[in-house]
């Protein structure tokens, strides 16, 4: 039986790559797909133009929080795979309206669309970031959420609205909760494509204070097929941690980008001021999805930033006209001058997420 499948946000990085895996020459054969989208600066509908034409295929531009639309496009499908969101940490140091209005309003939003349609399935895929920051250990899906940033915070918001309407309601809902993801498609703002592009461009990179803060990076594919184990075989109101491969401080990271993108040298590397109220060390257990679903990620870090780096090398074309547009607000996240014009890369001050 064919699922009719709606995903929020499936222009983006993550979402599109979800997208291309469903329906490309190695998926499942028993979806079609529907992509809600706003094509904010981070949705591009170039990211989908392998699937574009297929007949499986088709896409709606619009808003998560539009009532009409999402209650008309939630009848007409099966499941809903969440992943629309205002998704840059640093975009929500500097302003956190845009935030609270897409990720929780808007999940809210789908949530009421998806009791009132009888849905079969709601996949809220969220962030390792709602559980703030730990020194030592790692955190269970049932830690205590302590978000700590306005995107962490608005992502904790909509997971509680998510479960709410679980436990309310009895709608099916399966919250996800994954580390760093990296890979092809992803906007150079965030670390790995912002350092790997100004590596490509000639340029430094910029370090966020000592560099000493943690994270354990998950490449795309793996994450994708954490959230597609959890949409076919996990349980209603249940969450599951999606883990990586690797947990290494940002210094370290850095180094392996350097010698990914054949550089070397410290001056490449340019230490800017801190961000606000930094994330320490974020860190998973995620034995549960391993041991319920049979899920591990298959990716090494260092294949997987080889192959990225090769993808940014090829395909210029993708990610030059973004750099060139990025906006940056006057004064930048801190208030003074936005960390490129002062280290000279061409994005806002791209960091881990
Ligand atoms: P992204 O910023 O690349 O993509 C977000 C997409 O949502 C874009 O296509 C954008 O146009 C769309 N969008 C934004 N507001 C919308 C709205 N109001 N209506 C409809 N569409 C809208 O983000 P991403 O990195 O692909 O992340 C996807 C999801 O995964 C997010 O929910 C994020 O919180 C979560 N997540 C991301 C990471 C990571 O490392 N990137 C890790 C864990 C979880």
């Amino acid at each position: 039986m064919t699922t009719r499948l709606l995903v929020t946000g499936g222009a983006g990085f993550i979402g599109s790559h979800y997208v291309r895996t469903l329906l490309g020459p190695d998926g499942p054969g028993d979806v079609t797909v529907t992509v809600l989208d706003r094509l904010t600066y981070a949705g591009n509908l170039a990211n989908l133009s392998s699937v574009r034409d297929r007949p499986e295929f088709r896409f709606v531009h619009g808003d998560v929080c539009d009532p009409e639309l999402v209650s008309t496009l939630v009848r007409e499908h099966d499941e809903i795979v969440h992943l629309a969101a205002e998704s840059h940490v640093d975009r929500s140091i500097e302003g956190g309206a845009e935030f609270v209005r897409t990720n929780v309003l808007g999940t809210q939003n789908l949530v009421e669309a998806a009791c009132d349609a009888g849905l079969r399935t709601f996949v809220q895929v969220s962030t390792d970031e709602v559980y703030g920051t730990v020194d030592e250990g790692s955190w269970t899906e049932e830690s205590p959420l302590a978000p700590r940033s306005p995107y962490s915070a608005s992502k904790a918001a909509a997971d509680l609205i998510a479960l709410a309407y679980h436990r309310t309601h009895g709608l099916d809902v399966r919250v996800t909760r994954c580390t760093n993801n990296y890979g092809p498609y992803h906007y150079p703002e965030k670390l790995i494509p912002l350092f790997v592009t100004n590596l490509l461009e000639g340029r430094p990179v910029p370090l966020y204070g000592d560099g000493m803060h943690v994270r354990e990076w998950v490449h795309v594919d793996d994450h994708v097929r954490g959230v597609e184990l959890v949409r076919r075989h996990g349980r209603a109101g249940e969450v599951y941690h999606i883990g990586g491969t690797a947990e290494l401080p940002n210094r370290e990271l850095t180094r392996m980008l350097l010698e990914a993108c054949g550089v070397s040298g410290d001056h490449h590397v340019v230490s800017v001021p801190d961000r606000k109220g930094h994330d320490r060390r974020y860190s998973l257990d995620w034995s549960k999805i391993r041991d319920e679903l049979g899920y591990t990620p298959r990716v090494p870090l260092r294949r997987g930033l080889a192959e990225t780096v090769r993808w940014y090398r090829d395909h210029r074309e993708w990610w030059e006209p973004l750099k060139q547009s990025t906006a940056v607000p006057e004064g930048g996240p801190y208030g003074k001058p936005p960390v490129h014009l002062r280290v000279g890369h061409g994005g806002p001050s791209g960091q881990d997420r």
